[in-house]
């Protein structure tokens, strides 16, 4: 019998897959250092736990609407007016399991069979997978370092067919971490409205960034044309350590909104009620917990781009924000560790992982095979011992 050909098209995560089995070596007692999955390692604030104890006893145990309860969609509106100046009803928020289903959503709702979606590589992985899903064709387009990793205007225009229907981006980036400038956002929106078409703007990291003078500027808040063409797609789990919550949400044109719950209502019912209750109080709760988170990140990302400049062979851009360092391991091909060839990041990956016990991921899935991304959404004492092993098989190569 012949199962899905559209499922068998599909790659799993490599960014689950290798957390996965870094998370299973250390169960299984090795040393493992994880620059694995995007996930902070602090505790959810106590006030956000709190909330979701006191859903639980207040009765907040069942159903909601689709799309998320009035409540939670109201204060995901206070969001968007107070943080990036953007103006939605709560008819227009679509709350979600992550954002990932958030995103999937996003791209179930608007992309019809053969529809073409610009992706600037790198990306994050999941992108190109879902566009799959979703029936439409991703269409990648590859960004330069020396252009900080942004895409070009030329670019832009040379990837445009009759059939895109979309561009996707994420600002800061995953894995790049490098942050768009409000020209690079204007060029977007002009090639956006002049081929009228939609933007899905990934901005679960825009809390996360650590450089005076950078902010983080929402595409949709650039003019009324590119505010009826945006998805803004965002979510709890990076800004408020609440990974395992599941809860991501979406703001859109009232007709994609509406298809979207819609897909949800048959797919999932709605997202948790407790996590939607714990979200309200993130969301309109003091944000003093993402200072002190963020201060930490910013220490770590300096100490961990310090550590891998300082490595023969690896380069990187100094992120801006997020939690990813994106290394260029090229330098180190050709060379072995006792007998292994390294010919791609893949290679350097594996090697580190097995001879190491540092997992990192390798980046072909997101478009660049010669990277590998480590998060630093980890301990300062992981990082030093993970890079102090990195450095060392360097070392070791011949
Ligand atoms: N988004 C995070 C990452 O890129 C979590 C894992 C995943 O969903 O891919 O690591």
């Amino acid at each position: 019998m012949e199962l899905s050909r559209k499922a068998m098209s599909i790659r799993p995560s490599t960014t689950i897959e290798i957390s996965s089995k870094a998370a299973q070596m250390k169960a299984d007692g090795l040393d493992v250092v994880s620059f694995g999955a995007g996930e902070p390692d602090f505790d959810t604030p106590a006030h956000i736990c709190q909330a979701a104890i006191d859903a639980i006893h207040n009765g907040k145990t069942r159903y909601t609407p689709a799309a998320g309860t009035t409540a939670l969609r109201e204060a995901v509106c206070r969001k968007f007016k107070r943080d990036n100046g953007l103006d939605y009803t709560f008819s227009q928020v679509v709350i979600s399991n992550g954002g990932k289903h958030a995103l999937m959503n996003v791209f179930m709702a608007i992309l019809n069979e053969g529809d073409e979606v610009i992706i600037p590589a790198p990306y994050w992985l999941s992108y190109s997978e879902m566009v799959k899903i979703a029936g439409g064709t991703p269409v990648i387009i590859h960004t330069k370092k020396e252009n900080g990793y942004m895409v070009t205007k030329e670019e832009l225009e040379q990837a445009y067919t009759e059939k895109t229907k979309a561009f996707v981006m994420t600002s800061p980036s995953n894995p790049t971490g490098m942050i768009s400038s409000l020209e690079d956002l204007q060029m977007i929106a002009d090639f956006a409205v002049k081929h009228d078409i939609l933007v899905v703007s990934d901005e679960i990291y825009e809390k996360l960034i650590y450089d005076e003078g950078k902010r983080h500027i929402s595409i949709a808040s650039l003019g009324q044309e590119i505010y009826d063409r945006t998805i803004v797609v965002n979510g709890v789990a990076k800004t408020y350590a609440m990974t395992g919550w599941r809860i991501g949400y979406a703001a859109a044109p009232l007709a994609i909104a509406k298809l979207m719950s819609a897909l949800q209502s048959h797919m999932t019912s709605n997202p948790n009620s407790i996590a939607q209750e714990a979200t309200i109080a993130a969301l309109d709760g003091s944000q003093e917990c993402v200072v002190e988170m963020c201060k930490q990140f910013k220490a770590r990302r300096d100490y961990i781009y310090e550590r891998e400049e300082a490595i023969p062979m690896l380069s990187a851009l100094k992120p801006e924000g997020a939690f990813y360092l994106f290394v260029d391991v090229s330098g180190t091909y050709g060379k072995s560790y006792q007998g292994k060839e390294i010919h791609s990041a893949a290679d350097f990956a594996k090697i580190l992982l097995e001879e190491k016990y540092v997992a990192v991921i390798p980046c072909a899935d997101f478009g660049m095979p010669d990277h590998i991304r480590l998060s630093y959404a980890t301990s300062m004492e992981q990082i030093q011992k993970g890079m102090d092993r990195i450095e060392q098989m360097v070392k070791e190569l011949v």
